[in-house]
């Protein structure tokens, strides 16, 4: 399930979970607040969030960002980033919402997967990340009245959070090193990385069409899971896209 604001600031304003404490929770359709929060968000989709539900839906990227997402850009640095269209109805519902609960359970967003913990995360000055998490306690989630008690570790792993975390983190990264370079996107570029990281099914093609491998050190094993798998495809966007934006990165180098 998800919440509202899962914001640096808020986050902030919350006790941490320290290393080896835990916590105890539990979300089922036995518990009275069931589906109470799944609607009335601010739930931001990254690409990693977009490839999953519209796969999982079989929905092209045109399609599912035109019936589900709503596209912005983040301030500073510009680049684009999706929210979640909620129904217009009285409760906002999420739209992927039913009685027994999330439709697109497999593929849910990593918010809605994290909660009722908060993540924050930051670069350290090599590269790497580091993890802070939060409980987030709201009032009407009953979920804190069960029993299993969780660490945060175990909570990451129950949910499938590690993929998402990876991706996302490297999204991150390179939003971080642009904000740092004092990178701001122009309209052609902030186009470029939207059609690489949110509709990379487009993108698969635009590499084809483009001949985008013949200037870059793409082994040909590479070469041949980009265009055949859209995780590995993604992947290879975000390289890409730290290369165009950044002008270098450790994954992708040009050829020579
Ligand atoms: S227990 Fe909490 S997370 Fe689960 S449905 Fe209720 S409010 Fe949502
Ligand atoms: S995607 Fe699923 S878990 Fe997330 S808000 Fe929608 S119905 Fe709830």
């Amino acid at each position: 399930m998800s919440r509202k604001d899962t914001t640096e600031e808020f986050l902030n304003s919350l006790p941490e979970l320290e290393e080896g404490k835990t916590f105890a929770f539990s979300c089922h359709p036995g518990v009275k607040c069931f589906n109470a929060c799944c609607g009335d968000l601010h739930l931001m989709l990254t690409p990693y969030d977009v490839l999953r539900l519209r796969k999982g839906l079989g929905h092209d990227s045109k399609k599912f960002i035109h019936n589900h997402a709503d596209v912005s850009s983040t301030s500073g640095v510009g680049f684009p980033m999706a929210k979640l269209r909620m129904l217009d109805n009285s409760k906002r519902s999420c739209p992927f919402v039913r009685d027994e609960g999330c439709s697109v359970y497999e593929n849910r967003p990593g918010a809605c997967r994290t909660y009722p913990l908060g993540r924050a995360s930051q670069m350290d000055s090599e590269g790497g990340m580091i993890e802070q998490f939060f409980v987030v306690q709201e009032q009407h989630c009953r979920g804190f009245e069960e029993k299993k008690e969780w660490s945060s570790g175990e909570w990451l792993k129950d949910q499938g959070l590690e993929e998402y975390n990876e991706v996302n983190d490297r999204y991150m990264r390179i939003m971080t090193r642009a904000r740092k370079a004092g990178i701001v996107l122009d309209e052609k570029k902030l186009n470029m990385v939207f059609l690489a990281l949110y509709q990379v099914d487009n993108f698969v093609n635009f590499v084809k069409d483009m001949n985008v491998f013949v200037r870059l050190d793409v082994s040909e094993e590479r070469q041949a899971a980009i265009l055949s798998d859209e995780e590995a495809c993604l992947a290879f966007a975000l390289d890409w896209v730290e290369l165009i934006v950044l002008g270098s990165s450790e994954n992708l180098k040009p050829k020579v």
